[in-house]
């Protein structure tokens, strides 16, 4: 079977893989916040970059090739992980000892992995106001990191389109298909997978946070691990 080098360790290759999956199979860890293995992947959080033969490249997109070397967990790409989780944390309101997602929260988990221990940046403190229209679904803006899971889930998954991404820059923000633009005019479902793909703890289904004791969330094992 061909294969080629992850951080210097030999990982087969299956037909079609990316890297970051035929990685993954083979148990090595590629950071990312914006991909998931039940939707398309859109390469917008950078968080997966690695370097194919000395290039920069989105380890999601990116195909998988016989011969390839791949660097993933290098100073220098550590480094600019490291920062681009500070401009994400700083760019909106993440109090996570506050939020019911801590614990589940892949950017959480992320930064945890990266060491990050300040924000580096000036906080830019939004204000957007959180949609609370839904009878079963909250949307807190302040914490959504645009990684699109919910805009392709809805597509893909659920055959509904009820979110987009509009604006420019830091402009840019989350569109909810409905004549008020709010949550709960929309077509959306708590039974629908967009409602829960949600990696941050930006689009929450209500009354059921808070229910995992400390130390069976989702990531505190591998956090205790280190
Ligand atoms: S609401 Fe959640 S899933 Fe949707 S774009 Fe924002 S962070 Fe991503």
């Amino acid at each position: 079977m061909s294969s080629f080098s992850f951080d210097g360790q030999p990982v087969p290759l299956q037909p079609g893989d990316t890297i970051l999956q035929a990685a993954q199979r083979a148990g090595h860890e590629v950071p990312h916040l914006c991909w998931h293995p039940e939707v398309s992947s859109s390469a917008s959080c950078r968080v997966c970059t690695v370097r194919v033969d000395g290039r920069p490249a989105a380890a999601c997109t990116t195909a998988a090739a016989a011969g390839q070397r791949v660097d993933c967990h290098t100073a220098d790409l550590r480094a600019q992980r490291l920062h681009l989780l500070q401009m994400l944390f700083v760019e909106g309101n993440h109090f996570c000892p506050g939020c019911e997602k801590s614990g589940h929260c892949l950017l959480q988990h992320q930064a945890e992995r990266a060491g990050m221990t300040d924000l580096h940046y000036e906080t830019l403190n939004p204000e957007r106001p959180v949609d609370a229209s839904h009878p079963d679904v909250l949307f807190e803006p302040n914490r959504c990191i645009l990684c699109q899971l919910c805009v392709r889930a809805s597509d893909e998954l659920d055959g509904k389109q009820v979110f987009a991404i509009g604006g420019h820059g830091i402009g840019a923000h989350l569109l909810i298909d409905s004549a008020s633009g709010r949550l709960g005019d929309s077509a959306l479902s708590v039974e629908d997978r967009a409602a829960h793909i949600c990696p941050v703890g930006a689009l929450l289904p209500k009354r059921v946070g808070f229910a995992v004791p400390i130390g069976r969330r989702t990531f505190d094992d591998e956090e205790t691990r280190g």
